[in-house]
Parts: structure tokens; C-alpha cells; sequence
């Protein structure tokens, strides 16, 4: 498939015309995320990587020199959309263990884990903070074909506050260690989200609170003001991103709605308030409300200090019961997983908390494919089988209506019309 990508690439720049190249995929059943209908015998015909037919077979046809893909006895569904990962951390890497590594090891992990992760069926990622424009390096090397993943939309550096979440507040103070995401004040906060943009950022990640991971924050405590958060989103919005705010507490939660944020990462302590805010608004909630399992049972071996294991302890329950309250009330959701604090490729282990939590397993499917589709601002390329959307198909053996814990097992994964996996 890399080969035939740099193909391509070569016959683009000799501007000499490729034949079309098409893929028609045949199964079992399809599931309309959508509509939650199940299509029997369906097919599925992809041409230079977007959907241009699906439906029944018998009233679908296979256009004239499709290569052909039967998957027999399988159920085909929307590549998946995880809208909260970090690719370049491993949660191995607790505390201050990643301070063994040069910087540029960072990247590298994120390769291996671009690979477990397109390979769980998760053809699309939001890559919310990372340090040295390491996700542009993993987009960049997707793109160009040198090595297999996820399409990345990238938030590059997360903006924070000095000493907040986003900060590095766990050395001695004579220790510089400056992120380049700090900013404070709401002239500097505008500038920064023009310097993320220029730089690359597709998407604005910023921290409205503290939280679990960093040292000498409260996870509650709100970390900019009205005005900041005004200042930033307005900013973004102009620039045509979306910005997404790790918020933990109340007061933060409900000052990043009402400055008009796209996502509320986390949302541990939303209230009643923050529903009808969310509703308002049209935001919606990425609770990441399946990594308390691992973090709790795997964090002190993996060198996470005492501090954040009490914080995440005080968080935990309470984030699930606020997801059930939150998706009673009828705030929309989406899938976010926060991936990199607990192992890359285990992301569809979050679907069968989700239905635990009280959706049901198309709500939860939902999450990842038309809601995150639509989050993301881009409904007409991700998130859905229909005509006009990139070809990114998984294919899994059972039910996942019935039992959406057979997401957690990918037979196969097509990303823009190529099979990237096939596991059968
Ligand atoms: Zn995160």
C-alpha cells in the first residue's frame, strides 16, 4: 500500500493521469451508524480512497475493473474516531521515567503506537497535546506513506497557564523547563493560538483546570478566567478551529461552555448547570471514563507518584456517575479515550463502559463514528459509510449491536480505500 502511495505521489508529479483506482468490498451485514439499521449482503465501493457507492449488493454494482474484497460472515462499520489520544506518551513511562529519553524518542514510541492504534480499528485520531510537534511528525510520516496510522488532527503544544495543568511544576524551582504552551492573559493567549496555527495546530487544546497527572494542581481548581478562555476560543474560532478544554472542575467547566468551547475533555464534576450550558451551546462531552480501571490497577508500577494515583482516586466514580447523569440529561457525546495514559490500542476497551454507564451499544458506537464526525467539523468525510466519505471501513465477526465489547477484536481495517489490515 506504501508503495502504491509514493505510486502516486510520482505519477501526480510527472502529471501524468492515474487510473482510477477501485475497491469494491463485500460482507455480511453493514450497520447504518446513523439510523442503527443493519443492511444484509451489503457492498461497499470505494474509488481513489472516497465512498462512492454502499448498499444492498443486489442493487449495488461493482463498477468495471473494482478489484474485489469478499469479507464472508463479517459486519462492516465506519472506521472508529478517537477524539482524545496522545500518541507520543506511554503510560509505562510514569513520574519521571521519560526523562531517560532524548526528546525525539517521544516521536519514535508515537510511530509504534500509530500502528497498534489503526490497527484497533481507530482510523481517525485527535491527538490533544503532545510536546515537539511530535503529532506533525506522525501526521507527516501517515500522509506521505512511510508508515501506517490514524489521519491525526493535531492540537501540537496544549495551552495552559503558568504552574497549571499544561505547565511543568515537578522540579526544583531553579529548574527551567518552560513549556511552549504557557500563556497568560488574554492578549498572549490570542497570540499563542495564532503561533499554534501558523505552526500547524488543525485544532486548539487548552487546560481550564488541573489535573490528574500534573504535580501541584488541584484537579478541580479552575486555571483561567472568563476573559482568558473568551480570548481563546474567539481566536480559534476565527482561525476556523475547533478548541477543545481539559476541564475536571465545576467552575471551570461551566466558564469554558460559556466561553463557547467545541469539547469538554474529562468532565469530572460537571453539574446540572454545565448540562443545560453543553445543550445550549451544542457542545459536547469526551469523558474518558474507561483509563480509572488502568490507572488505578497498573499506576504505582508504572512510576506514577502517590499524588496523582490520590487525585485520580478522587475522580474516578465520581466522572462515571456524572457521565450517566450527563447522558440522561441529554448532552452529546463523544469518544475520547485519552489514550497514552493507558496502553494505545486498547481504545475500544471504553465501548462496553460506555454501555455499562448506561447507552446503548449504538449510542456508544455512535460516540466514535457520526458524533465524533460531527465534533470534529468534518461529518462529510469521517464517521459514516455513506456516499462521499473517506473509505474508512473496519470489519468485525459478531454482533456489536448486541455485544459491543467485539469492537475490541478488528478482523479488518481500510483507511482511504487501502486495506491497512486483514486479520482473518
Ligand atoms: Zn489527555
Amino acid at each position: 500500500m506504501f508503495l502504491r502511495g509514493f505510486l502516486a505521489l510520482c505519477l501526480a508529479g510527472a502529471a501524468i493521469p492515474a487510473a482510477a483506482d477501485t475497491l469494491a468490498v463485500t460482507a455480511a451485514r453493514m450497520l447504518d451508524v446513523e439510523t442503527g439499521r443493519v443492511i444484509d449482503n451489503p457492498r461497499i465501493v470505494i474509488t481513489d480512497g472516497r465512498i462512492t457507492a454502499a448498499g444492498p449488493a443486489a442493487t449495488t454494482p461493482a463498477p468495471a475493473g473494482a478489484r474485489g474484497l469478499d469479507l464472508a460472515g463479517l459486519t462492516l462499520l465506519p472506521g472508529l474516531i478517537d477524539m482524545h489520544v496522545h500518541l507520543s506518551s506511554d503510560p509505562r513511562l510514569g513520574g519521571d521515567r521519560a526523562l531517560r529519553f532524548v526528546r525525539s524518542f517521544q516521536a519514535v514510541m508515537g510511530v509504534a503506537h500509530a500502528k497498534v492504534t489503526i490497527e484497533a480499528g481507530f482510523t481517525t485520531v485527535r491527538n490533544v497535546g503532545s510536546d515537539g510537534f511530535d503529532d506533525l511528525a506522525l501526521k507527516q510520516g501517515i500522509e506521505n506513506g512511510y508508515i501506517p496510522g490514524p489521519r491525526i488532527v493535531p492540537a501540537t503544544y496544549a495551552i495552559g497557564a503558568t504552574g497549571g495543568h499544561c505547565d511543568t511544576n515537578q522540579y526544583p524551582a531553579e529548574f527551567e523547563f518552560a513549556r511552549p504552551g504557557i500563556a497568560d492573559g488574554p492578549d498572549a493567549i490570542r497570540s499563542k493560538v495564532r503561533e499554534l496555527h501558523r505552526r500547524g495546530a488543525e485544532v486548539i487544546k487548552f487546560c481550564a483546570t488541573g489535573g490528574v497527572f500534573s504535580a501541584g494542581t488541584s484537579v478541580g481548581a479552575q486555571q483561567y478566567t472568563q476573559a482568558e478562555m473568551d480570548a481563546l476560543v474567539a481566536e480559534a474560532h476565527m482561525l476556523g478551529m475547533k478548541v477543545a478544554a481539559h476541564a475536571h472542575g465545576t467552575s471551570g467547566i461551566n466558564t469554558a461552555l460559556r466561553a463557547g468551547v467545541d469539547t469538554i475533555e474529562h468532565a469530572s464534576f460537571a453539574d446540572a448547570t454545565s448540562f443545560e450550558l453543553a445543550k445550549k451551546s451544542g457542545a459536547w462531552f469526551s469523558m474518558d471514563i474507561y483509563d480509572d480501571d488502568y490507572i488505578l490497577a497498573e499506576g504505582a508500577r508504572n512510576g506514577v507518584p502517590e499524588e496523582n494515583l490520590a487525585k485520580e482516586r478522587e475522580v474516578g466514580l465520581k466522572q462515571r456517575q456524572n457521565f450517566q447523569a450527563a447522558h440522561k440529561a441529554g448532552v452529546k457525546m463523544v469518544f475520547g479515550t485519552d489514550a497514552g495514559v493507558y496502553p494505545h490500542g486498547d481504545n475500544a476497551l471504553q465501548f462496553a463502559k460506555l454501555v455499562e454507564w448506561g447507552m446503548t451499544p449504538l449510542q456508544a458506537i455512535q460516540t466514535a463514528t457520526v458524533n465524533a464526525g460531527q465534533a470534529l467539523g468534518k461529518a462529510g468525510d469521517v464517521g459514516s459509510l455513506s456516499p462521499g466519505h473517506f473509505g474508512d471501513i473496519i470489519a468485525v465477526a459478531g454482533d456489536p449491536l448486541g455485544d459491543v465489547t467485539v469492537l475490541r477484536k478488528i478482523a479488518v481495517v481500510i483507511k482511504d480505500g487501502q486495506i491497512v489490515k486483514d486479520a482473518r
